[in-house]
């Protein structure tokens, strides 16, 4: 199985929800699960849509509370996201840990509590231009795969670790093949060495990172990852319809 995960950030296709999910009646191929993740407040909506146009899409949140209930105001618990339709949601997206103060120990606590939920985690990890520039992408990686884990995981269905490179991010320049090949063998070398249980056989390793059209077929053949988060390209449908043509397993 491959995954397509379409990270609409704090943005709207131009189109419309309505639109966007009106072209997506082709995403059909089984070997490939997309996630539509949009903002909280168009969940429900994008929800709706895909269901009443029985499309093949899964609906993720791009964040969530660590915390179950109570007195947090402003955040959204798994269990509502899971209300809304949710069986995905990103945790510790880089975007978060630079702006919104997301450490390892929080990214820890949200994948936690979405796993506990029954929701599936995306744990985004990667470096940055001066991790990499100094040699140390390695052990970046190795840290912030190891303070992710809880035995919580192992409640989830599946776990999915993105490998997000900072550098990539937004740029237009996406890493190489053998580079997301390399951060994919120390992503599974840090899982292996500090996962244990049952969560380390249900993870796949996706790439984030100025994935595209015309990059997507050529990145998909990475043999140790299983697919894509994608952020701008993702908010117009044609893009992503193409991006999830090119990954599609060939037959
Ligand atoms: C992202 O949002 O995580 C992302 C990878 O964005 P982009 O595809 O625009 O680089």
């Amino acid at each position: 199985m491959k995954y397509l995960v379409a990270n609409w950030k704090m943005n709207l296709p131009q189109k419309g929800v309505r639109d966007y999910c009106a072209a997506l009646t082709s995403t059909s191929d089984p070997g490939v699960r997309t996630v539509l993740a949009p903002p909280f407040p168009f969940l429900v909506e994008t929800r709706d849509e895909s269901v009443r146009l029985r499309l093949h899409v899964d609906i993720g949140a791009q964040n969530c509370s660590e915390h179950a209930d109570g007195a947090h105001t402003g955040e959204v618990s798994p269990e509502m996201l899971a209300g809304a339709g949710c069986t995905f949601v990103i945790v510790g997206h880089s975007e978060r840990r630079a702006h919104e103060g997301e450490t390892d120990p929080r990214v820890n606590r949200k994948a936690a509590a979405a796993a506990m939920r029954g929701l599936i985690p995306i744990i985004c990890v990667g470096e940055d231009q001066s991790v990499r520039e100094s040699g140390e992408t390695r052990g970046k990686i190795h840290q912030q795969v190891e303070a992710a884990w809880s035995e919580a995981l192992d409640a989830a269905p599946e776990v999915l670790v993105a490998y997000e490179p900072l550098w990539a991010i937004g740029t237009g320049v996406h890493a190489t093949p053998d580079l997301i090949a390399e951060a994919g063998s120390w992503i599974s070398e840090a899982i292996e060495q500090s996962w244990g249980g049952k969560a380390s056989t249900k993870t796949k390793i996706i790439y984030g990172g100025s994935v595209s059209p015309e990059n997507a077929a050529e990145l998909s053949e990475v043999g140790n990852v299983s697919g894509f988060l994608v952020g701008g390209a993702s908010l117009e449908a044609e893009k992503l319809l193409k991006i999830h043509k090119a990954m599609a397993p060939r037959h």
